[in-house]
């Protein structure tokens, strides 16, 4: 026998895998061998629009993990199946095949993979193998969080008030009291044939349909490195240290080298300056968290549980004030909490569905090629083309600039949301469903706790906010980059023609106004 833990694309760590932990114990207490296995799906990925960049990302931190596994003589077996339909069948056949007594696997909370694990249960239902799914993505489960009445909540602020009094850990088992760890298998497990082959099976070194160039991977491996032990790096570096550089461009958020240590996360920190430059785009100044937080290689719980030893412990609340750079970022946190209980809730915004049904009648522009020129950093608005190309160059961007390039899309040149929330999936490597989703409705006024329809920003006035120095501009645009002054946020025409940079397509006020009347007026144009 055996007990098995099924690993996914969300919960891709050893520490503080609630899964695994309880797989791992399960496997002591019958005193069987505990394997893992993960299953790469392609035609999954093609149809939820994944990234080469994170199919890449998972292939790498797969392989870090099957090292780490390994030291505690536990085998993760990484194998392929097409076609998805069948995924299923594949994964039964695997579980018996290894005798599996127990399968442990933490719930993703997307419909497709919600009726995989349905159909999963439905064929081992007449065997011996029982199957656990545990509530591991976010800090607190969906479903916990409920209004007096036992209901859902759509509105952030109401919600947060909710969500806070469950930080505080209940028992010493609570999940947010302490990081479980999976206990080593005994050595002997080596030399049996069926689990030696599993050791010995190698990570694949791509996934066909998914493969980058040597440049793109050199490129994505830089900003990215892969592990557990490098996102615990990057939180420290978030809580503990200074900011230094812009970090602007292709470097790793560990570049700089060693920091100082700050030990008052009020004064210099990262941290501690979040609450004021968060929105800064031409420094240094967020986490840079989210692939590894969307991917699961550290825990959302262990950043909220890392916030409270900087307060020492002594208060046992987590600070979720706006007024402190802790408080700030613990509301960021609960963020992806908020649109992961959205999902799970109201499973219709993952398929396509506007949260608030009035909206689904709003008149789009079809315009392939605004469409193409918004994907390619050729809009002729210097912040957003800035940065869609520091999205392809790096597979990631910054809140701010996700928000100002979602409204320009949806609002300025009145492309339907769902061609951006799209493009946002092929491009970034922290693309994950539900603040993917949440982020496009938000701006796109469609959503729960959206902005209002008749909230457009101002590209131009928030370049001057987010970049008031230029350098993010004139970074990732070089045919701006000896423009000086705040000629560089809106060139004028003659300029940009000198340059070779585009003229903007539209007016803002003109567009402002036709979205307006769109929103106001569903079904007309
Ligand atoms: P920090 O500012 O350090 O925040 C810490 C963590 O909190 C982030 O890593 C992230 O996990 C979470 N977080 C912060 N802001 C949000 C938010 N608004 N919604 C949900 N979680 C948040 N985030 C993703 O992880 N994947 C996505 O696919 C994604 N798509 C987005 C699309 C749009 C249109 C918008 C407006 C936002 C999107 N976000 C997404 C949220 C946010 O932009 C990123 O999480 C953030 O920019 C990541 O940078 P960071 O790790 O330095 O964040």
């Amino acid at each position: 026998d055996s007990v098995v833990y099924w690993m996914r694309m969300q919960d891709m760590r050893i520490n503080d895998n609630r899964a695994l932990a309880q797989a791992s114990a399960q496997a002591q207490k019958d005193n069987v061998p505990l394997l893992a296995f993960f299953v790469l799906s392609p035609q999954d990925y093609v149809a939820h629009d994944r990234s080469a960049r994170r199919i890449d990302f998972v292939l790498r931190n797969l392989r870090e993990l099957k090292t780490s596994l390994a030291i505690l003589n536990i085998p993760l077996f990484t194998t392929s199946h097409t076609p998805r339909k069948t995924l299923p069948e594949y994964v039964s056949c695997l579980l018996k095949k290894w005798n599996a007594s127990h399968v442990y696997a933490n719930i993703e909370h997307e419909v497709d993979e919600l009726r995989r694990d349905i159909r999963v249960c439905q064929l081992v239902k007449d065997s011996n193998t029982a199957y656990v799914f545990v509530h591991d993505k976010c800090v607190i489960p969906p479903g916990v969080v409920t209004t007096k009445d036992g209901r859902g909540y759509t509105v952030y602020s109401p919600w947060l008030r909710s969500w806070l009094p469950h930080l505080v850990p209940k028992s010493d088992e609570d999940p947010l009291t302490a990081a479980p760890r999976p206990t080593a298998n005994t050595k002997s497990i080596h030399e049996h044939p069926v689990y030696r082959e599993l050791f010995d099976a190698p990570v694949p070194e791509a996934v066909e349909g998914f493969t980058l160039s040597a440049d793109e991977k050199a490129r994505i491996t830089t900003c990215w490195p892969a592990g557990e032990d490098t996102a615990e790096k990057i939180l420290e570096r978030f809580l503990q240290t200074s900011a230094r550089s812009s970090q602007l461009g292709t470097v790793s958020p560990l570049s700089e080298g060693a920091v100082v240590p700050i030990k008052n996360p009020d004064k210099n920190t990262r941290i501690g300056k979040y609450k004021d430059a968060r929105d800064r785009v031409d420094v240094d100044t967020t986490s840079r968290l989210s692939p590894y937080l969307a991917a699961g290689i550290i825990s959302a719980r262990h950043c909220i549980r890392a916030t409270l030893e900087l307060s020492g412990n002594k208060k046992k609340v987590v600070d979720a004030s706006k007024e402190s750079g802790v408080g700030r970022w613990v509301q960021e946190i609960a963020w992806r909490d908020f649109y992961t209980h959205i999902v799970a809730l109201y499973p219709r915004v993952s398929m396509g569905r506007p949260f608030q049904e009035k909206f689904a009648d709003v008149q789009w522009e079809t315009n392939e090629e605004h469409l193409r020129a918004w994907k390619n950093g050729q809009t002729g608005v210097p912040i957003v083309d800035a940065a869609m190309r520091q999205a392809r160059t790096m597979g990631w961007m910054h809140n701010r600039m996700r928000m100002t390039v979602a409204m320009y899309l949806v609002k300025d040149l009145m492309i339907d949301w769902r061609l951006g929330e799209k493009y946002f999936m092929e491009v970034l490597i922290d693309g994950d469903l539900a603040s993917n989703n949440g982020g496009w409705q938000w701006s796109a006024s469609t959503g729960v706790d959206p902005a209002p329809y008749f909230r457009v920003f101002n590209p131009y006035s928030q370049s001057q906010k987010a970049d008031p120095t230029g350098n993010y501009i004139r970074y990732f645009v070089p045919e701006l980059a000896k423009v000086r002054g705040p000629e560089v946020h809106n060139p004028p025409p003659a300029l940009a023609d000198k340059l070779g940079y585009p003229r903007p397509f539209v007016k803002h006020e003109e567009a402002r106004q036709r979205a307006i009347r769109r929103y106001k007026n569903p079904g007309q144009a």
